[in-house]
């Protein structure tokens, strides 16, 4: 039977999942606006604080100033500009791959490429902790999902062994995985892709501009980087921007160029947002970023210390994006409502992002935080939490 949207809103609420949106005022910076009030932002992807760096700002004005503030249409119409190609050799270089093709964004990128490279009669391996955006892109292809148990590659092997098929496989990861903050076993998906002649494809979005020495993401720190196929990353968390890229060798670009429908189908990036993450991968690649990526670093150290000793628990992060656990949905956000009440802003994370039971209170630490900023909101985690009985 059909019911109305207002019984369908009010039965998201009764589950305690409603959902709005928090105006911000002001930047994306390490204290932002909320109600008039300035807060400490503890759920921003923008890791190294890029996202009012003066040199991104003026890149993107001078864009603006110079090619207009849009690309017109889709990349195959009249929109490759002279920045597209700009970016995507700069990815290129950065990542050490042949080529690279822009999405408009994390999402279209997987909504994107995986249909491209699997459909009808081809198998698709998915970490069960994937993001959301990989699940869309695996249900749009018509390939056979099979998800294998968080991290697990014996799972994995097993599973392959048993589906052997004529098909293509492809094995799709996330780099770091986006709500637990650990990193994928790249070194045992690419023993497995290779012993099953697949692909490997790893959606680093949180893992790119951050990870490895150089920033380049798991692949770089692993040591795995020249045995992925497809490496996306995304301009809009660490790189301060806005979009996504996929590093990969040159036919496998001309292949997403014709079979990719999110860059077929929408209007390419534009000029402002392209000088951006231009700007971004210049400020990784230069002292100033391995200096932003030690910081974040020693941060994300002492949080998950300041944290743990206090008594939460804490899943296996290593990374700067720290899970809280909670369990319940409802106490989740009233752990999230508190603590903005005191001045720190934290997204509690529920289902369907997470598994019914594993409702989370998501901290990301910056850069741009300061020990003391830390050190505080630690404190002010502690005390809602003994409150609401969490500790
Ligand atoms: C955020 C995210 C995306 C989506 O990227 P957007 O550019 O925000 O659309 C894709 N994959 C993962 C793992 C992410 O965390």
């Amino acid at each position: 039977m059909e019911i109305s949207i207002e019984e369908q809103l009010q039965e998201i609420r009764e589950r305690g999942l409603f959902r709005s949106t928090r105006v911000i005022g002001g930047c994306q910076s390490a204290h932002v606006q909320i109600d008039g009030r300035s807060v400490l932002i503890l759920c921003s992807n923008n890791y190294l604080g890029l996202a009012d760096h003066p040199v991104l700002i003026e890149a993107s004005v001078r864009a603006a100033q110079q090619y207009g503030t849009s690309s017109g249409a889709s990349r195959l119409v009249s929109g490759t500009m002279e920045l597209h190609e700009r970016l995507e050799s700069e990815v290129a270089s950065f990542k050490n791959t042949d080529a690279a093709l822009l999405f408009n964004s994390g999402y279209a990128a997987n909504t994107g490429i995986i249909p491209a490279l699997a459909g009808r009669g081809d198998v698709i391996y998915s970490d069960r902790l994937n993001h959301a955006s990989i699940i869309d892109g695996a249900l749009l292809s018509g390939a056979r999902l099979i998800r294998y148990p968080h991290n697990d590659h014996v799972a994995l092997s097993k599973r392959m062994e048993k589906n052997r098929s004529n098909g293509r496989i492809l094995i799709v990861t996330d780099g770091v995985f986006s709500m637990d903050g650990d990193m994928a076993h790249l070194r045992e998906l690419v023993e497995l892709k290779r012993r099953f002649k697949g692909l490997l494809m790893v959606d680093d979005a949180h893992g790119s501009g951050v990870v490895g020495e150089q920033g380049r993401g798991v692949a770089e720190l692993l040591g795995v980087s020249d045995d992925i196929d497809i490496q996306m990353g995304t301009f809009g968390k660490a790189l301060g921007s806005f979009g996504a890229y996929s590093a990969v060798s040159a036919p496998l670009r001309d292949l997403l160029i014709n079979r990719a429908r999110s860059f077929i189908f929408s209007t390419s990036l534009p000029p402002a947002v392209l000088a951006a993450s231009s700007a971004a991968i210049g400020v990784v690649r230069s002292p100033e970023g391995a200096q932003r990526r030690l910081r974040l670093a020693e941060n994300a150290a002492l949080f998950r210390k300041l944290l743990g000793q206090a008594g939460f628990e804490l899943p296996g992060s290593t990374t700067q994006i720290i899970p809280i656990m909670v369990g319940e949905a409802e106490t989740t956000m009233r752990f999230s409502r508190l603590l903005l009440d005191e001045g720190v802003f934290v997204q509690g994370i529920r289902p369907p992002t997470v598994p019914a039971g594993a409702s989370r209170l998501r901290c990301t630490v910056m850069a741009t935080h300061t020990r003391d900023d830390l050190e505080w909101a630690a404190d002010r985690i502690a005390t809602v939490g003994r409150s609401l009985g969490v500790i």
